[in-house]
């Protein structure tokens, strides 16, 4: 037990876990084993990789024999009942001060409870999330490892030489102890689904706004990536609007059914921010928006409802002049971009509070900036917010989000007034916008909502003019 030689261990290789072991066994000093359940998959890397050096291992026994102690392994299979079942084999074969490391998507409170238990056998568990899909698992992912502060004195040097390089510095770091590292990536997955739909609502805006083709939109996005909204999301919707689908000679966005499909990521950063009362409405917007993309069966009865005429939706849109109308939806964008990343740092301030993590919020956006979705120059701008301001209550009051947001409001103001007037969907545009009055506002009519909750429920109120709680009787209660 435990003389092998190989110094790291995944188990799982489908693509995920292959393009992860490919990367570890890449860097200088690293040995390999790799175990899969179905033998097939572990014949077929290890056959397709001599160079690689891989121990293969063909049974949880092999497997923990051919890993130097404390063993360490990566998990990557399917997330839920499968990650259960890899654990309960590897707490079997491994002893105290091993590491088990779950790579998959694993919903952060399932993680809590792993870690609960497999903590209890002595062996250290640490949920882990990956973000950059599969190129980024082979040549440099992001990594957001939770988890005892031991695994990861013998966990950093290792995550730290496969993740990707962002300005020098790896895209990895501690993120908190337990669940934090599946938490962030739960908020990242979050975030990425406002970006795209917000990239989405501007790619529409454009097209029905001016007309342009979308190899045309292509180049405004290519120009944008240039600018302020450079990041990895724009640059890939130029590449799928430049696409000329083979078979039609037809761009292929306009070959693609319009129904976005989900893999459950954003739905769980919504339901932990209403569970966490945090209100990260766009990401909330671009979710749902996913969700009415994909009931052909409703929008098919709906397509009929009344809208404006085409000549007050031409109106409204009054693209005279196009490159004017374009920098303003590129206004729009970038503030209702902030909003999002200000949204979803807000859930992960809330989750660290109320679970009780040490998340250095400025780290975070720094990890992003290499190997993830939303990776951008843009979140150098968040980690220097935090830097100056380590308990900002709201990120995007740092100055330089307020300077953006000044130059920015009117044209989003327009932009959302204007979608609304032609009568084109533009949902986290202008939530967006809502929850940035909402924010600014001196009164709300919250305090309406707490006049009525009295009524009908006593449930009491505050006063602006002296402390206390208070119930008035209501002429609804004789
Ligand atoms: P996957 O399709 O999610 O899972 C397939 C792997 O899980 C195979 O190795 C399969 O083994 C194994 N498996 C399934 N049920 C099992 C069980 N009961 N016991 C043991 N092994 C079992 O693979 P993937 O796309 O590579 O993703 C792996 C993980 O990474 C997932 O949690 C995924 O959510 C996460 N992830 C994926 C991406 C991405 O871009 N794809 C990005 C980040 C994270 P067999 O070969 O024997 O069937």
């Amino acid at each position: 037990e435990g003389s092998g030689h190989a110094n790291i261990g995944v188990v799982g290789l489908a693509v995920m876990g292959s393009n992860l072991a490919r990367n570890l066994a890449s860097r200088e000093g690293n040995t390999v084993a790799v175990l899969n359940r179905s033998r097939s998959k572990t014949d077929e890397l290890v056959g397709a990789h001599p160079e690689a050096g891989f121990v293969p291992a063909f049974s949880y026994e092999d497997f923990a024999g051919s890993l130097q102690r404390p063993r360490t392994a990566i998990i990557m299979v399917k997330a839920g009942g499968a990650t259960d079942a890899v654990i309960e084999e590897l707490i079997r074969v491994f002893e105290p001060g091993d590491i088990i490391v779950d790579g998959g998507n694993a919903l952060f409170t399932d993680t809590i409870r792993r870690e609960k238990a497999v903590r209890e056998t002595g062996i250290n568990f640490v949920g882990m999330g990956v973000s950059g899909g599969e190129e980024g698992a082979l040549n440099g992912p992001s990594l957001m490892p939770g988890g005892s502060d031991e695994s990861w004195t013998t966990l950093g040097p290792i995550l730290r030489s496969i993740a990707a390089v962002a300005e020098g510095e790896p895209c990895v770091t501690h993120v908190g102890h337990d669940g934090a590292g599946h938490f962030v990536k739960m908020v990242h997955n979050g975030i990425e689904y406002a970006d795209m739909q917000l990239i989405a609502e501007a790619y529409d805006l454009i097209r029905r706004g001016t007309g342009k083709s979308p190899a045309e939109i292509a180049d405004v996005f290519a120009e944008w990536n240039r600018g302020e909204l450079e990041s990895y999301l724009i640059e890939i919707t130029a590449e799928v609007l430049r696409q000329v689908d083979a078979e039609t000679g037809r761009p292929l966005v306009d070959v693609i059914v319009d129904q976005a499909g989900a893999k459950g990521t954003g739905a769980w950063t919504v339901q932990t921010a209403l569970s966490l009362g945090v209100p990260v409405s766009g990401i909330a917007e671009a979710t749902f928006a996913r969700s009415l993309s994909s009931h052909p069966e409703q929008r098919e009865v709906s397509r009929a409802l009344p809208g404006p005429s085409a000549e007050s939706a031409a109106q409204a849109l009054q693209v005279d002049d196009v490159d004017a109308f374009i920098e303003k939806i590129r206004l729009a964008l970038y503030a209702s971009k902030i909003v999002a990343y200000s949204q979803g740092f807000d859930e992960i301030r809330a989750g660290a509070a109320e679970y009780g993590w040490h998340i250095d919020l400025g780290r975070i956006a720094a990890i992003w900036r290499g190997g993830c979705i939303i990776r951008a120059q843009f979140l150098n701008r968040i980690t220097e917010a935090y830097a100056a301001t380590p308990e900002l209550p709201v990120l995007l009051t740092a100055p330089y989000f307020v300077d953006a947001l000044t130059r920015a409001q009117a044209a989003w103001r327009d932009v959302v007034a204007i979608s609304a007037r032609a009568g084109i969907p533009a949902p986290a545009f202008s939530s967006s916008l809502a929850y940035y009055d909402g924010l600014r506002a001196e009164r709300l009519p919250a305090a309406l909502i707490q006049g009525q909750r009295d009524f009908f429920g006593a449930h009491t109120y505050k006063r602006i003019d002296k402390a206390g709680t208070f119930h008035t009787l209501w002429s609804g209660d004789r």
